[in-house]
């Protein structure tokens, strides 16, 4: 009979040599398991073993749990199928689920060793000999296998400290790193980095949130809410580590939030074959790598929005200050447009104003909304600029209309003037998503800021258009017309000038009152402003004499349209009234002198009148020029 005490301590010593010497250089069970081996063989006989290590949930045979491939993993078995065999012993005989696979065939007994209260650690499988039965059905077996698992308890926990020193230490590196970087790019590049030299092989995929910098040349996915697996995006919201077994994709995901303070900016995704499954230490270090990314992503960020409110509080200061230094409103809206082209890289810009309760486009806008194509942009600003000032932000304007369009990011802003929508400004660009919040909020306190401004301008030329105005005719009053005539004379080619006097007006006067004749002043100008148009224009010489001036009008036309004048008056007035008028035209051949005009005009008038009335004459005599 084989002293079995003997062995026993045999057993022991070996093992207690084995841990005093190798303590320090085996990396991995595997050596260790090396030994162990010899000293199975020495004092049991046995020839065929092999040892799984407990990885979260699975038994992996320890050449194995290093590699990564599909292939090798082939041996791993789920400890959810073995663990009722030990239901009540440690030492067992293997169950067919094991033997069918063709590594174990050859096996007969299997040995859980599982410290008390603790995950396994390990099964091991030998093909039993007789010295081997012998020992382990003796009162010694059950001592031996209690002193080997606390070997190998504090072997592992000892592994498991050298695998967590060397992530903390790889972790602690690439936060040194983060910490002292505002590059995002050089953030991202190394998170990449750091996953991908941790587990080789793998494919590694940053998903990120729309509103990072669009600009980095890291490839990233943008996270779409969508289109994401539901895995993913819940690691998103719930900012916790979620894996997934994608059968679809042939992989197993394992998704980390990257995390900051304030915000989830996106996820670190790393893809593994669909045998692979990742142990605790590694799942903490993919999870801790992702929260200084994201702790160092928002650093950065904060470091560039700093930077950005700067120069956009410099951009909001240069622009109103310019735009209180300027008179005209379209010239404003000219340096305002620059601005919004330098500041948003908008495809096309549009302003337009209130008037008579209708929205009228600016020339300070590009063409596409002088044109039927930029309609559909301005109908919908004006639809909600109808309900709310609310400034309006649309990242794809395809989903909100069937009709076919062009441009699918749009901004628009109301132009407020003591509280009342006087105006807006539209941005747009083709792409969808264009556009940033920021851009946005930006856009919105340029357009705030201007619009004092603008407002102080409009009312400006408000003004100014009373000064120039006749009250009851409309027509411009004389002031406006003795500039516009001393411009014409000085830069136009040529030129008309009808001096117009309604006759017998005594008469209509005394006959119908005073307020009838207004009646008939006033249908006159409008006749003329419509005949004559933007061509030339109308003005109320004073009292019931009304004039036209019209530059760069050749003799024929001007003979043309003073007769037609003569001719419609009597038409267009109720009572009916006619006309007789002066007529003078010049051309570049000989430039009359300002006051000449009039005077010669008045000459002309003189002599329709002398002669019948109701109709123009022409003064056909020189002028007095200036030089
Ligand atoms: P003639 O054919 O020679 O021009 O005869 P007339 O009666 O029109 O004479 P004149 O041109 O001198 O007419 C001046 C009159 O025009 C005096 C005044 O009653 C009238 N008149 C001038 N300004 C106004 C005005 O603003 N409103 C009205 N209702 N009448 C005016
Ligand atoms: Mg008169
Ligand atoms: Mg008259």
């Amino acid at each position: 009979m084989t002293d079995h005490l003997q062995t026993l301590k045999c057993i022991k010593s070996d093992v207690l040599s084995l841990w005093v010497s190798s303590n320090e250089e085996q990396a991995s069970f595997n050596g260790y398991f090396y030994s162990f081996k010899q000293c199975l063989k020495k004092h049991l006989k046995i020839e065929n073993a092999a040892f799984l290590s407990f990885e979260s949930n699975s038994l992996i045979p320890i050449e194995e749990v290093a590699s990564l491939t599909i292939e090798t993993k082939l041996n791993a078995v789920s400890w959810l199928m073995v663990e009722a065999s030990f239901y009540q012993q440690k030492v067992v005989k293997i169950p067919y689920i094991l033997k069918e696979k063709q590594a174990y065939s050859t096996m007969t007994d299997m040995v859980l060793f599982q410290a008390e209260g603790k995950n396994p650690i390990g099964v091991l499988l030998v093909e039993a000999t007789e010295s081997w039965t012998d020992f382990m059905t003796s009162s010694y077996g059950e001592e031996c296998i209690e002193i080997l698992t606390k070997v190998l308890q504090t072997m592992k926990d000892n592994l498991e400290l050298k695998i967590n020193e060397d992530q903390y230490r790889k972790l602690y590196n690439v936060t040194d790193l983060f910490h002292s970087t505002m590059d995002i790019d050089v953030i991202l590049e190394n998170v990449l980095k750091n996953i991908k030299d941790n587990f080789p092989g793998f494919n590694v995929e940053l998903i990120l949130s729309n509103d990072q910098d669009r600009h980095t040349t890291i490839d990233i996915k943008l996270f779409d809410y969508l289109a994401e697996r539901p895995a993913t995006v819940e690691a998103f919201v719930s900012g916790e580590l979620t894996t997934e077994l994608a059968s679809d994709l042939d992989c197993r995901l394992l998704n980390a939030p990257i995390k900051g303070r304030q915000a989830i900016y996106g996820i670190l995704q790393v893809s593994a074959p669909t045998t692979y499954l990742f142990s605790t230490t590694e799942k903490d270090f993919v999870r801790m790598l992702a929260q200084a990314s994201g702790n160092a992503l928002e650093n950065a960020k904060l470091y560039h929005q700093s930077h950005r409110l700067v120069s956009d509080l410099q951009l909001i200061n240069e622009t109103s200050h310019r735009l209180n230094m300027r008179i005209d409103v379209y010239e404003m809206l000219l340096f305002l447009q620059k601005q919004l082209l330098k500041s948003f890289q908008p495809m096309e810009v549009c302003f337009a104003f209130k008037k008579n309760d209708t929205f009228e486009v600016s020339e300070a806008s590009t063409t596409l909304f002088s044109s039927e194509a930029g309609q559909i942009y301005i109908k919908h600003v004006e639809q909600h600029f109808a309900h709310t000032d609310d400034p309006l932000f649309i990242a794809d304007f395809s989903r909100l209309t069937p009709k076919p369009i062009d441009y699918r990011s749009i901004m628009a802003i109301p132009i407020l003037m003591e509280e009342e929508i006087n105006g807006f400004s539209i941005v747009l660009h083709k792409e969808p998503y264009f556009f940033s919040f920021d851009s946005f909020k930006l856009m919105q306190s340029l357009i705030h800021h201007s619009s004092l401004a603008l407002a102080n301008s409009i009312l400006r030329t408000q003004l100014q258009e009373m000064v120039d105005l006749d009250h009851l005719t409309k027509l411009y009053a004389r002031s406006y017309l003795d500039q516009f005539v001393e411009k014409s004379l000085e830069y136009d080619q040529s030129g008309m000038f009808l001096l117009i006097d309604i006759d017998n007006f005594k008469r209509v006067n005394d006959t119908y009152g005073h307020q009838v004749g207004d009646n008939i002043l006033v249908q006159i100008a409008v006749q003329l402003k419509k005949t004559i148009g933007d061509r030339g224009i109308c003005a109320r010489w004073g009292g019931e004499e009304m004039s036209v001036y019209v530059p760069n009008i050749v003799e024929k036309e001007a003979l043309k349209l003073a007769a037609a004048i003569v001719e419609v008056i009597p038409k267009a007035t109720d009572p009916q009234v006619t006309i007789s008028a002066g007529l003078i035209m010049w051309d570049e051949r000989e430039r009359p002198a300002f006051q000449s005009v009039f005077l010669h005009a008045d000459t002309a008038l003189y002599e329709a009148k002398n002669s019948g009335k109701n109709r123009f004459c022409i003064h056909n005599g020189s002028f007095q020029t200036n030089s």
